[in-house]
């Protein structure tokens, strides 16, 4: 695997499955009428059996587990997502969320919570690739 950059980021990302994206405190995941059946469907559930287990009683956001964890994260040396092939938007696009670039507290919020970014400053005259 090799580290992904996106224009504009002051850092590149290779994930190292620390999991750490998925137990951010404060933070939760909010998903879209789509994203929900196609977890439901993922997991082989009703969209309504998926809500009630689930989502929290906005009916949008993912439950927590312990410590923040996302209740899909799974646990074992490499921590995993339980759901991966089906997960929200804004997980795929960690940690590429347009909204960091222009807030400092979340940038170093990112910085210091992914160990699988590497500040790397853009290089005049040479476009980051994706
Ligand atoms: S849905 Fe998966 S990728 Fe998204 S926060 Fe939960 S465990 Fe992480």
């Amino acid at each position: 695997m090799t580290a992904v950059r996106k224009h504009g980021f002051p850092y590149q990302f290779e994930c190292q499955r620390s999991g750490n994206c998925c137990a951010i405190p404060g933070g939760f995941v909010r998903t879209t009428d789509a994203e929900r059946t196609a977890i439901a469907k993922h997991l082989g559930m009703t969209e309504s059996a998926f809500q009630s287990r689930y989502l929290q009683p906005d009916g949008v956001h993912l439950k927590e587990g312990l410590g923040n964890r996302c209740t899909f994260l799974s646990d074992g040396s490499l921590a995993g997502c339980s759901i991966y092939p089906a997960r929200p938007h804004k997980c795929r696009e960690w940690p590429f969320w347009p909204e960091i670039l222009t807030d400092e507290r979340l940038l170093q919020l990112v910085q210091r919570t992914c160990p699988g970014i590497e500040i790397v400053p853009a290089v005049p005259g040479q476009e980051p690739t994706n």
